[in-house]
């Protein structure tokens, strides 16, 4: 990956060891994401919580549809 890419800033509130370790590959790939509107990645993401095996997270991104795209890839359940 280039080092001039703009990387996706994580925060993750709780529980933070175990929760990282799963959602590790998901993260990467969310980082990866381009707006196809914008051509921007997403600038951040904060995972709050793991519930049921459900990850609470909110986004800063450019816009709803790359959020949406983010979101879809981390929200599945594990
Ligand atoms: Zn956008």
């Amino acid at each position: 990956m280039s080092t001039l890419e703009p990387t996706m800033r994580i925060t993750i509130d709780e529980r933070g060891l175990l929760i990282r370790e799963r959602l590790r590959d998901r993260l990467e790939r969310a980082a990866q994401l381009r707006c196809e509107e914008h051509g921007k990645p997403v600038a951040a993401v904060v995972i709050n919580g793991w519930e049921n095996g459900w990850f609470d997270s909110r986004w800063t991104t450019c816009c709803e549809a790359l959020e949406q795209q983010a979101a879809a890839i981390v929200k599945q359940r594990c």
